[in-house]
């Protein structure tokens, strides 16, 4: 019988929006290999490559290190669910959408939530964490490291810091900065850390790399009640993905070869030498932004370097851009999301997207586009600005 449907045949997109980013041929071919069982002592031995090359990712010795089963969001989830019980307190960075989501977890364990709000576009500040926090007894401070929403940044030290005047674990959501933005788990103490393997790292969406420290692996030894939630029982996983190898549920075994490929990649660049070239296209991007008459949402020194947040000029219909960039250029970039709705893009260089082909062409077809809407800007400044040697 013929399927009602065709071969999924997708146009060749250019992602630069805040994720997922383009996918790297090697970590293709990888998805291709041939299926192992999740036991496999080939498949066991591919797992612990894995861990090793995460371990250098976040820069950490953690033992507790491992690509949770799902998009970032588990990552987000697995955090909240083991350093969290009922009734104990956690204080939340929320500078937009996932600050929300992050909080949002934590109030579902039972947790009393603080939430540290901040205006559009802008970080939390440290300082905010310090007075809602005196006082009181705080399990978690959880912190969105780049804010994908907005474009803000957070300051790690300065809330690592703040956590450890109130004795708190320092949970940090680093999804869309990990691999693209300079950090180090141990050097920085971040207790708990996550990402996603879809943003900086290039992999397709699915798992979400995972790394916690001996203080929190205690933490959990001591809790009085279980994980509310049986997937991502960090107990139960840990005894798969640590040294005992017992089934807790089937390792997504074509991502798991996917990201090891993507780690791979990451290492043959080095890390220093990726988070510069995030630095380097995102500085070309935003001159080029300028030098057309546009305006960053975010003040330079707060700025992610993976995700930029521009605010489309008055007048002009965000969404139709958006929708040009797609239908003429086969070039995604994202709006705002709540309050910020229509009224800004997202603009994402991570990993492979991240480069400076991708920069010039955005700038050039998203001039085209502009012009035609009727905004004014002087003919090929924004290529012109980078170009120029
Ligand atoms: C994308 C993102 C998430 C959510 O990840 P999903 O893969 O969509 O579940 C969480 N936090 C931040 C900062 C993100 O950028």
């Amino acid at each position: 019988m013929k399927s009602p449907v065709g071969e999924v045949n997708p146009p060749p997109r250019i992602l630069l929006g805040p994720g997922p980013s383009c996918v790297d041929a090697r970590v293709y071919r990888a998805l291709l290999a041939p299926m192992l069982g999740h036991l496999d002592p080939d498949f066991l031995r591919i797992m612990e490559e894995t861990q090793v090359l995460l371990r250098r990712l976040f820069g950490t010795e953690n033992r507790l290190t491992f690509p949770v089963s799902g998009t970032g969001s588990a990552g987000m989830e697995t955090a909240m669910m083991n350093c969290l019980e009922a009734g104990e307190t956690a204080v939340i960075t929320v500078a937009g959408f996932f600050g929300t989501r992050l909080a949002d977890m934590a109030r579902r364990v039972g947790a009393e939530v603080i939430e540290l709000k901040a205006p559009a576009g802008l970080p939390v500040d440290p300082q905010q964490a310090r007075e809602a926090a005196r006082g009181k007894k705080i399990k978690v401070l959880g912190v969105t490291h780049g804010e994908t929403s907005t474009g803000a940044l957070h300051d790690l030290d300065a809330f690592r810091q703040v956590a450890d005047e109130c004795g708190a674990l320092l949970v940090v959501d680093a999804v869309a900065t990990a691999g693209g933005i300079p950090l180090r788990v141990d050097a920085q103490r971040l207790d708990v850390c996550f990402t996603g393997s879809q943003k900086c790292l290039s992999a397709p969406p699915g798992l979400a790399p995972f790394t916690a420290n001996p203080r929190v692996e205690e933490a959990i030894r001591q809790r009085r009640t279980r994980p509310p939630s049986w997937y991502f029982d960090l107990t139960h996983i840990m005894k798969y993905w640590g040294g005992e190898r017992t089934y807790h549920h089937t390792a997504p075994i074509s991502m798991v070869y996917a990201l090891r490929e993507a780690l791979r990649v990451v290492d043959e660049e080095g890390l220093e030498a990726r988070w510069e070239r995030h630095r380097r296209n995102t500085q070309a991007l935003v001159t080029g932004l300028e030098a057309m008459g546009l305006e960053m949402l975010t003040p330079p020194p707060q700025r992610m370097i993976t995700v930029t947040g521009v605010k489309a000029p008055p007048g002009i219909d965000a969404g139709k851009i958006r929708r040009r960039l797609l239908e003429e250029f086969n070039i995604e970039i994202a709006g705002g999301l709540g309050e910020l709705k229509g009224k800004i893009w997202r603009i994402g260089l991570m990993g492979a997207s991240c480069t400076q082909n991708n920069v010039l062409l955005l700038l050039a077809a998203l001039e085209k586009c502009l012009a035609e809407e009727g905004f004014k800007l002087s003919p090929g400044a924004g290529v012109a600005a980078v170009a120029r040697p």
